[in-house]
């Protein structure tokens, strides 16, 4: 099966590997960027597909320039673009408005265009927060609650903005049929140094940011694998209003560390801690780091993801949580962006 797919936010890290992926499996593209002419030249390089196989169109989430072309011809869409950032906003709203308004916007665009498949790159982050479970597992029936104080103002803006669509094409949405994937936190390999905000604990390890490592985790799973989950959204029939959960196992910053020590070589691991944080130690080093105390809840806790659905369904599956990390940890060598 193929066609013309828009993929939305095409600079993004998710958003390229499926770029790629779609492709290879015969689908026309079009992207949307938030500055074409920054990014025009650098998505031809990277995919090398200008012309019919690859168009660039500018468009913004809050804005309505740009979508009616991006959208026109297309049967599917897959939108991927939402604010993402390691650091929280000073106002939830620069986040949730973005996602809620963003996607809105590109259903009404792509009903407008007789688009039928719609994909929405939700998050765990709709899923599993707002709880005080220290423990749990969590299934595509769970939806993070929005009203507990410590749900974060990205886990706030992923509900929201799903819950949102769901609502509008269950009152407007006419033809589309829509499906939400909801990936846990996506590592794999990164293939240019402006990269997602998410393999920032690899990065982190390995440049040394981290003393020792603090008693949190996350499900992980592979960026290619996410894409795949994605391609398979798209095409197979018989699924509208469908949510899939995309997570492997969930891990520690002590098996992420782990990891890297056996898989990569001495020199590369020098600077992963080998050893964990005691809870003191992590509750004033989560205070003090800004670039944690974001994570601050999620100190002891522990989420696992189910992700049997998508494995019945469709058929999906992930690779090894080793694979993903150490792709992730050799691409962020190779480019450069941690110094061994
Ligand atoms: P990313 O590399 O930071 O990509 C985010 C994309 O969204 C970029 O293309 C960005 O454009 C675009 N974007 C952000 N705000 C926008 C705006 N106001 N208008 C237009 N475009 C905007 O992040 P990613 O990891 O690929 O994430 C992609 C999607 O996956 C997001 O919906 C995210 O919530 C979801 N997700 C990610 C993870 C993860 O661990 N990475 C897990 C679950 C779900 P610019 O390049 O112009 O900034």
């Amino acid at each position: 099966m193929a066609g013309t797919v828009l993929v939305t936010g095409g600079t993004g890290y998710i958003a390229g590997e499926l770029i790629k992926q779609l492709l290879a499996k015969g689908w026309n593209i079009h992207t949307t960027v938030r500055d074409k002419a920054k990014s025009e030249a650098g998505l031809f390089e990277r995919f090398g597909q200008p012309g019919e196989r690859l168009k660039v169109f500018q468009a913004e989430l809050m804005s309505d320039d740009g979508w009616a072309q991006a959208n026109a011809g297309c049967t599917h869409v897959a939108h991927v673009a939402s604010p993402l950032s390691a650091q929280t906003p000073k106002d939830e709203n620069d986040m949730i408005v973005p996602a809620r308004e963003g996607t809105l916007r590109a259903l009404r665009f792509a009903k407008a265009a007789g688009v039928t498949r719609f994909v929405q790159t939700s998050s765990i982050a709709a899923v599993a927060y707002g709880r005080g479970d220290m423990e749990y597992t969590v299934t595509e029936s769970d939806w993070t609650d929005v009203s507990d104080p410590d749900t974060t103002p990205y886990a706030k803006s992923k509900t929201i903005a799903e819950r949102a669509a769901r609502d509008w094409v269950a009152a407007e949405g006419g033809d589309i049929e829509f499906v939400s994937v909801n990936p846990v936190l996506v590592l794999g390999p990164v293939d240019s140094a402006d990269f997602s905000p998410s393999v920032q604990p690899v990065q982190m390890l390995l440049n040394g940011k981290v003393p020792r490592t603090p008693d949190i985790g996350f499900g992980v799973v592979d960026t290619r694998d996410v894409a795949d989950l994605h391609v398979r959204c798209l095409e197979t029939p018989g699924i509208a209003g469908e949510r899939f959960i995309a997570a492997g196992k969930f891990m520690k910053m002590i098996d992420l560390a782990n990891v890297l020590q056996s898989g990569l070589t001495p020199q590369e691991a020098r600077k992963v801690p080998a050893k964990a944080m005691p809870g003191w130690m992590a509750s004033l080093f989560m205070l003090v780091n800004s670039e944690f105390r974001s994570v601050k809840n999620e100190l002891g806790r522990v989420r696992h993801s189910d992700a049997s659905h998508a494995e019945k369904v469709l058929g999906w599956k992930t690779r090894s949580e080793e694979e993903s990390v150490l792709d992730c940890a050799r691409s962020l060598i190779d480019l450069g962006v941690v110094k061994v």
